[in-house]
């Protein structure tokens, strides 16, 4: 019997904005803990929430892009539980009116389109954090009140591949939009990963294991692939009723998922409207304010990358796979560099040295797009060839200067004094007499052959095309 993956994800991003949710505290990132705190963000009696609106405004352009449906308001309810991370015993999410609802989006896995439907998206509080000591737990109020999304999918992914390639759909959405950063190292994702298994061909889904909170893609892949195999194998060995519907962890170490807890400790939220923020209505001119302020999308650069500036699909896809390269090549392109030379240099030796270390992004190397952009005008002028401008690219790498202080220092500029190249043909012309008599005889290799001489002449400063027509001129 062949059996079928089902997966359904549960991916909480924090989102970027000035200020917290519902309090006036930053919205920011301190190592140090206890900083960034208003008395609300630690459940204060008397203080009360005020939402954001800017926080309101991203989260309706968040479930436009996913084409869901929107409420007329903007509600909050209680979600009511006690943990040590939770002052106020409540946390305020949406419950009965999230702000968006039966959205889909379309992906792309191993060349195939897929469509993912979206359950939800809502916009609630972040916890705040414990710290455990080897002996004692710290409480950490930073991420108290951050503004976070969860987005919900059906139960309609099938692989690890599949979940990834909309994580990374999703979180290229984000970035786009400036929404939030998903930055792993701040921890500002989480996925609760839910995977069950049935068979090929039955109508009806597998018992489910969700597995809660974790917190970095490559963790979300190898989570789905650990429990896939481990469902497969109960049913296999005909230990189908040990799937039981149970909540887990996925543990790094071991590379295994643990048991937490089962359905039966299952808490009842009693969630309730939250009585001190009044509903906020939904415009339908904040709504169009909305929507014409969307930016352009990957997939929509992708497509003027294609159709205005005629690179190829494959090309165009890997610049607008990460925003900031997206970014530097069009900052390439707006200070005149030619998509194409901009394109090219970009995807192969920008991004090499992006690459060679772990953790690096195209902000921190050296080489900013006016220095590419210089580089790449230098060789459009002729001013210097396109072998010394990868010899330039090097050299600012490894000197960290400005590619017109390396043809400076290194003396490459191009001679642009026709005078003088102009002798160091006549002076070519005149040691090679024999050479001349077999390019006239037909031997037009030859011709290759004195530009050579002229560069040597000029000590690889001339401009070999140049020098090409000139000889040519006078060799007619
Ligand atoms: P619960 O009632 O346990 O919260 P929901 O039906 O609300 O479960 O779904 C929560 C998440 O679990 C969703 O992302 C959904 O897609 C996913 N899910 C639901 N049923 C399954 C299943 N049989 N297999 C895999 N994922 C599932
Ligand atoms: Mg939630």
């Amino acid at each position: 019997m062949a059996y079928k993956a089902v997966i359904g994800l549960e991916f909480h991003c924090e989102m970027k904005s000035h200020t917290k949710v519902f309090s006036g505290a930053i919205n920011g990132f301190s190592k140090k803990p206890n900083q960034l705190v208003s008395p609300l963000d630690m459940g204060f009696p008397g203080t009360l929430p005020v939402l954001n609106k800017e926080c309101v405004k991203k989260a309706i352009e968040m479930a436009m892009i996913l084409n869901c449906k929107i409420p007329e308001y903007m509600e909050f309810d209680r979600k009511n539980y006690f943990y040590p991370d939770l002052p106020k015993g409540y946390q305020l999410t949406q419950f009965f009116n999230p702000v968006g609802t039966n959205g889909k989006v379309i992906i792309e896995v191993n060349g195939e389109e897929k469509e993912v439907l979206i359950h939800d998206i809502h916009l609630e509080e972040d916890s705040a954090s414990l710290d455990h000591l080897y002996d004692t737990s710290n409480i950490d109020y930073n991420r108290s009140g951050v503004p976070l999304l969860e987005l919900v999918t059906e139960p309609c992914l099938n692989s690890a591949d599949e979940a990834i390639e909309f994580l990374e759909h999703i979180k290229r959405i984000y970035e786009y939009t400036d929404i939030s950063e998903c930055d792993t190292k701040k921890g500002q994702i989480r996925a609760d990963v839910n995977v069950s298994i049935m068979d090929e061909d039955s109508k009806e889904l597998g018992t489910k294991v969700e597995v809660k909170n974790v917190n970095s893609f490559d963790s979300i892949r190898k989570t789905i692939n650990y429990e896939i195999e481990r469902q497969t194998k109960l049913k296999e060995s005909g230990h189908y009723d040990e799937v039981v519907q149970e909540t887990r962890r996925w543990d790094d170490e071991s590379g295994t998922t643990i048991h937490m807890r089962s359905k039966a400790d299952a808490i009842d939220y009693k969630y309730f409207t939250e009585p001190n923020i009044p509903r906020y209505k939904i415009t339908s001119e904040l709504l169009d304010d909305i929507r014409k302020n969307i930016p352009m999308l990957a997939h929509e650069r992708k497509e003027k990358y294609i159709n205005e500036y005629n690179l190829s699909l494959y090309d165009a896809k890997v610049l607008v796979k990460n925003k900031d390269v997206s970014d530097y090549f069009e900052e390439c392109v707006s200070l005149g560099s030619d998509p194409k030379s901009a394109c090219n240099w970009i995807t192969t030796r920008v991004l090499a040295e992006v690459n060679k270390k772990d953790d690096t992004s195209i902000k921190d190397i050296f080489i900013t797009p006016s220095m590419l952009a210089e580089l790449i005008k230098l060789i459009e002028d002729k001013k210097i060839t396109n072998n010394q401008g990868k010899e330039v690219f090097s050299k600012m790498l490894e000197e960290e200067i400005t590619p017109l202080e390396i043809v400076k220092k290194y003396g490459m500029e191009v001679i642009e004094d026709s005078n003088l190249i102009n002798s160091l043909i006549d002076e070519v012309l005149n040691e090679n007499t024999k050479a001349i008599e077999d390019y006239k005889n037909g031997r037009t290799n030859m011709l290759d052959y004195l530009v050579g001489q002229v560069m040597r002449k000029s000590r690889g400063k001339a401009n070999p095309v140049e020098a090409k027509e000139k000889l040519l001129e006078k060799l007619k």
